[in-house]
């Protein structure tokens, strides 16, 4: 790289833009503090049964908070097919990350729902409870 060139580059770099992420980061955060909570939600926080090893965190367990139930979910975690990408002909990496991220949030909300479909199930039919306030 010659001298100019790297000129080109240490002029092209922004910068202050630290600051200016910073401010953008504190905007945010103050955002998301003002926002209101999410809803309740029927899943508790899950639990991974399996000791620390290999492939230890694949499987994730999601407990009945009921006391004295031992009642739970497992799920693989992390291990599902990522699917198909579907990208224009000129995708650019924007583009590729834009669709990965799609297909995770995909994935995410379908577990999600397979998971409160078998909460919801469970508490109507063992606990005898109408799930329909959503706190659990
Ligand atoms: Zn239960």
């Amino acid at each position: 790289m010659l001298d100019t060139e790297l000129d080109d580059v240490v002029a092209s770099l922004r910068f202050g833009s630290v600051a200016e992420d910073w401010a953008a980061l504190l905007a945010a955060q103050k955002a998301a503090q003002a926002a209101p909570p999410p809803p309740p939600s029927l899943i508790p926080m899950a639990v991974f049964p399996h000791e620390p090893g290999v492939g230890w965190c694949g499987v994730a367990r999601w407990e009945c908070q009921r006391k004295g139930c031992g009642w739970g979910v497992e799920m693989s975690v992390g291990t599902e097919p990522v699917g198909p990408l579907i990208l224009p002909v000129d995708f650019t990496p924007a583009d590729l990350s834009a669709a990965i991220s799609a297909g995770a949030e995909s994935r995410a909300a379908a577990q999600r729902e397979a998971l409160e479909h078998a909460f919801r199930e469970h508490l109507r039919e063992v606990h005898a409870e109408d799930p329909a306030g959503g706190a659990h």
